[in-house]
């Protein structure tokens, strides 16, 4: 029984109900009133439901589709203006004691190489990223109560944020790991994390276990609940995802955004951010091996259709995907972009020699250096942001949904980049990239449209590049 307000998993993500949804879908894929109407209240840029999302998603008539990849790029721009904030994920074990079949670390896995950072390791990777001019990471680990229990990770958070190198530091550690209880996701947000993220995978119960065949993650209603579980620990950030290509994408599109909408009845807060990661190569792992895969037209598709649906929630895509892809999909909607990403474990300290045992979780597509991608950005006429302030200045949560919903966040979100920009700049960048970034924040600081935000910016502007640092509205 569909249950939107239900706390157990199989009532809110409810089989029948994305049955239910894929048939009212198909039936009206063609039904153009139907569509026009559902496009006229995506319009609104108040968001869709999942039924009416799967509509516009099973639609073919290109008209319809040209026209939501149009309404994708404006609700982008209201929302998000131009600009793309940066982070990097940093791997700190992959021991795991979980079956995964799409992923490396399975524990079955003998031959890849399994490593943990110690404290000492994680003060290595951490220089090396604040010496790219990382402000934001994403930390990632296995699961295994051995090796990663949670103090370790408690601890390596510390670890993280306590370093401070030349004029760096990490502003915001965003964490990845597993499913987890009410008391531990107390002491993550004790310890400052920013986004609590976690992927579902799929959504679909049965191919879930059959894809998670050993070890605690098999449990569907425990993984799926987590992020209730996570609010409850007092963690109002939460990053969902699914990994295309596990089952079919129409389900797991409909199962996302009944996962979203799930959240917003409950604690009143949508997800933080949404995720799109595709299932990539990797040590034993072909991704031809999952038919389920999805081509790069139905990937761009569902990007638009998540931006119209849920305006006020950030998307983030990874290294994951090629350069190719991520111009085509910027536009329509995502709002985040990893860079210069290493997904070994030590690989920004230590890059690993390709024909080494590798202990990579998955091929990175996009190979090029922190400042290649803030170049290519600007050159795309996107402002590359570095921006943190949210979370450091209490605006999470309810709170922060508030002021994205009635779009007050732009007053923040600008301004920030720019500043955090020009940190990058004037710390981190090549001389090219330095003088095509200083051009851009000279042009932007003149589009600020409020006169006391817009002084102040100058102000701070000024000041950074007398030295100082960690400005923010
Ligand atoms: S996806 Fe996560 S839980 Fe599964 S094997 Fe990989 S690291 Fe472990
Ligand atoms: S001001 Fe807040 S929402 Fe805007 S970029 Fe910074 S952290 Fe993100």
């Amino acid at each position: 029984m569909y249950q939107v307000t239900s706390l157990k998993a199989e009532e809110f993500i409810s089989h029948e109900e994305i049955q239910e949804t894929l048939a009212y879908a198909d039936a009206n894929k063609d039904n153009e009133a139907l569509l026009d109407e559902i496009l006229a209240k995506a319009r609104l840029g108040k968001g869709l439901n999942h039924r009416e999302a799967s509509v516009l998603l099973a639609c073919e008539i290109p008209e319809k589709v040209e026209e939501l990849y149009q309404l994708a790029e404006r609700i982008k721009k209201d929302y998000y203006g131009n600009r793309i904030v940066l982070f990097a994920p940093l791997y700190l074990s992959n021991y795991c004691v979980n079956g995964c079949v799409y992923c490396p670390y399975h524990l079955k896995n003998k031959h890849i190489a399994r490593k943990k950072l110690t404290q000492e390791e994680i003060r290595k990777e951490v220089t090396a990223l604040q010496d790219m001019g990382h402000k934001r990471l994403a930390i990632e680990a296995g699961e295994d109560p051995v090796n990663n229990p949670i103090e370790y990770i408690l601890e390596c958070i510390q670890t993280i944020y306590s370093i401070k190198h030349k004029n760096g530091s990490i502003r915001r550690v965003n964490v990845n790991i597993a499913a987890t209880t009410v008391e531990n996701y107390r002491k993550l947000k004790e310890a400052g994390i920013g986004t609590y993220i976690l992927f579902q995978e799929t959504y679909h119960k049965e191919s879930y276990e059959t894809l998670h065949p050993t070890g605690p993650k098999h449990d569907y209603a425990y993984h799926t609940e987590a992020m209730d579980r996570a609010m409850e620990g007092g963690i109002d950030d939460v990053g969902l995802g699914v990994l295309f290509g596990l089952d079919k994408y129409r389900y797991e599109f409909a199962g996302l955004l009944m996962h979203a909408e799930h959240l917003e009845a409950v604690h009143g807060v949508g997800p933080h951010t949404i995720s799109v990661p595709r299932v990539k190569r990797a040590d034993g792992i072909d991704p031809g091996a999952f038919d389920n895969s999805i081509d790069d037209e139905t990937f761009a598709k569902i990007c638009a259709l998540i931006r119209v649906s849920v305006p006020y929630t950030g998307m983030i895509i990874s290294t994951r995907e090629s350069q190719e892809v991520r111009e085509k999909v910027l536009p329509l909607g995502v709002s985040q972009i990893s860079g210069a990403s290493k997904t070994s474990v030590g690989g920004y300290a230590d890059p690993e020699i390709k024909e080494e045992i590798t202990s990579e979780q998955f091929d990175v597509s996009d190979q090029r250096t922190l400042d290649e991608v803030v170049n290519w950005l600007m050159k795309l006429g996107y402002i590359p942001s570095f921006c943190t302030a949210c979370y450091r200045e209490g605006r999470t949560g309810d709170r922060f949904m508030e002021l994205c919903k009635n779009m007050q966040i732009l007053n923040c979100c600008h301004p920030n980049a720019l500043m955090t920009l020009k940190e990058y700049l004037e710390d981190y960048a090549s001389d090219e990239t330095r003088e095509i970034g200083m051009a851009l924040i000279d042009r932007e600081l003149e589009t600020i449209p409020n006169p006391k935000v817009k002084k102040k910016a100058y102000e701070y502007i000024h000041d950074i590049g007398e030295g100082k640092r960690d400005f923010r509205f």
